[in-house]
């Protein structure tokens, strides 16, 4: 039996349907990589988005504190004038009463008292004085190593165990002074905030990408209690404190000397740990 062609219209049909097959493949893996691209840009967007309210966050620290700091140096001023006015008359009065005893020793309590505002109106003034950041070549491993051996008093006292992360050198452009005052702040609140037999980590490392930071990062962390979340605001104020015999200055410094080096610092609790306090410079 002789095979018969197909008629024309049947060959035109069959392939009209395979290419239309082919079309809509096409279109098919088309739409799955606009829909693949659509979900990377939806991802990205939202980290841009989670990036810039933290930032926004971090300037609205930055402002609160400088307005905050701002304040306490103008009261501070104006306080200042009147204490020394009153210590003067104390001291006066002091001097004609010397033949009665209980009332000179009310006024020696006015003269004591006065001396006290009088420590903590320097204190205030000294805080607010602009920190300049003498930048120089430092090793950063270096510094790190001289801040823990000055907590080392108070970490023996609970028997803490301090571990160093880091490269044996790790060269950066910055004022070593301040950095170690700022190191130094830290390991002694997370010193502070561990109990006997604590752990304390501080890593740090050259940032990994350039978003990061410019220059390195390093963390301090604790195993203590953590920063109770109503405080994560107020930790970097100064003069808030929580503990007896605390200035509430010590984060407010680290904040300062972070920012006259143009970097951030972020506090995280870390679930099952303490704090975990980051500088990027
Ligand atoms: P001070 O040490 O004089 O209290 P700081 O400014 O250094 O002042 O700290 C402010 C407050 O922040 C502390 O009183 C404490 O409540 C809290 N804080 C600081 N570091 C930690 C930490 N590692 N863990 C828990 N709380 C902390």
């Amino acid at each position: 039996m002789t095979m018969q062609a197909l008629p024309t219209t049947q060959t035109d049909a069959r392939q009209r349907i395979e290419e239309l097959g082919r079309i809509i493949m096409a279109y098919s893996a088309v739409t799955e990589k606009l829909e693949q691209s659509h979900d990377r840009l939806e991802q990205t967007v939202a980290t841009l988005k989670a990036e810039l309210s933290e930032k926004n966050r971090l300037l609205e620290r930055s402002n609160r504190l400088a307005a905050l700091g701002e304040m306490a140096a103008g009261m501070a001023h104006e306080i200042r004038n009147p204490l020394g006015g009153i210590q003067l008359y104390a001291s006066m009065l002091a001097g004609d009463l010397n033949d009665r005893p209980a009332q000179l020793a009310v006024v020696r309590k006015i003269s004591q008292g006065v001396h006290r505002l009088e420590g903590l109106v320097s204190q205030v003034l000294q805080f607010t004085r602009e920190i300049r950041a003498h930048i120089a070549t430092m090793n950063l491993a270096q510094t790190v190593m001289q801040s823990v051996e000055y907590a080392a008093l108070r970490m023996g006292k609970k028997q803490i165990d301090c571990q160093r992360l880091g490269p044996s050198d790790l060269e950066i452009q910055a004022d070593s002074n301040l950095i170690e005052q700022a190191i130094l702040n830290l390991l002694l609140n997370a010193a502070d905030a561990s109990a006997e037999n604590g752990r304390i980590t501080i890593e740090f490392r050259a940032p990994t990408h350039e978003q990061e930071a410019r220059q390195f990062v390093l963390s301090v962390e604790d195993n203590g209690p953590g920063v109770p979340a109503e405080m994560m605001d107020k930790i970097f104020n100064p003069f808030f404190t929580t503990k007896d015999d605390g200035t509430g200055l010590g984060l407010a410094i680290v904040h300062r000397i972070v920012e006259a080096h143009d970097g951030t610092i972020i506090v995280k609790n870390i679930p099952g740990s303490g704090a975990r306090f980051e500088i990027r410079i």
